[in-house]
């Protein structure tokens, strides 16, 4: 039937439509991730540096303490206030080579967080000018389908009005409830929906260019180049 190959080839197109704006969406939640993935790396690396600038000042704070202490030291008047001058100094010193270690430690993870930040951009970036590309490729491409459906549309007014219309209102309705093939052929002498057996002289009406309504599932039942009737193979 010329108004179902109309119909199926409008869900096609109709199907087509439908997934370029779902495909949209796909690079739109990818882009957001990867911005979402260089902000974070951008974030890391500030506190890197925030946390390095830190140890940097506490490491000059205890570099003054020290100066501090060790002129101190010689005007210790006791041996015990010597000894705990002492003391402090090592607590101090030690401290200070800890810090240094920590700040040498921070340069090699900010080098670290520098190459990641990069990497992220540079991973951002490209998708951004990459989706942009497919996406001017998407939006001809929804242009076309418009232009089919339409073209489709008018054929479907003009295919239809050339059908009865009790029977137009019939397949309208089929074609709602959305039960797939609203056409099919004679299939062993049976409905090829259901395969609900017809009555003999009913197939060979059908054989003739009737269409029949199956009462079982309500689908039209034509005749078509691979129909048989009861028995036949
Ligand atoms: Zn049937």
């Amino acid at each position: 039937m010329l108004l179902q190959d109309v119909d199926s080839r409008i869900d096609r197109v109709s199907a087509e439509m439908n997934e370029i704006p779902r495909e949209k969406l796909i690079h739109e939640k990818e882009l957001a991730s990867q911005e979402v993935e260089y902000q974070r790396e951008k974030r890391k690396l500030e506190e890197i540096r925030e946390s390095s600038g830190k140890c940097i000042e506490s490491k000059k704070e205890i570099e003054n303490r020290l100066a501090d202490f060790k002129n101190k030291l010689l005007e210790m008047k006791t041996n015990e206030a010597y000894r705990a001058m002492l003391d402090q100094i090592e607590y101090a010193e030690k401290k200070m080579s800890d810090l240094d270690l920590e700040i040498i430690e921070k340069m090699y993870e900010e080098e670290q967080g520098e190459a990641d930040l990069e990497e992220a951009r540079k991973i951002w970036e490209r998708n951004k000018k990459r989706t942009e590309k497919r996406q001017e490729i998407l939006d001809g491409q929804l242009e076309v389908l418009k232009e089919n459906m339409e073209k489709l549309m008018e054929e479907r007014v003009e295919v239809s009005s050339e059908i009865n219309k009790r029977l137009l209102v019939k397949y309208e309705q089929l074609r709602a409830t959305d039960r797939g093939q609203v056409v099919v052929g004679l299939q062993k002498g049976t409905c090829g929906g259901c395969l609900t057996n017809i009555p003999q002289q009913t197939a060979v009406e059908i054989s003739q260019g009737e269409t029949y309504i199956c009462p079982i599932c309500g689908r039209f039942v034509i005749w078509t180049d691979d129909s048989s009737m009861a028995g036949a193979n």
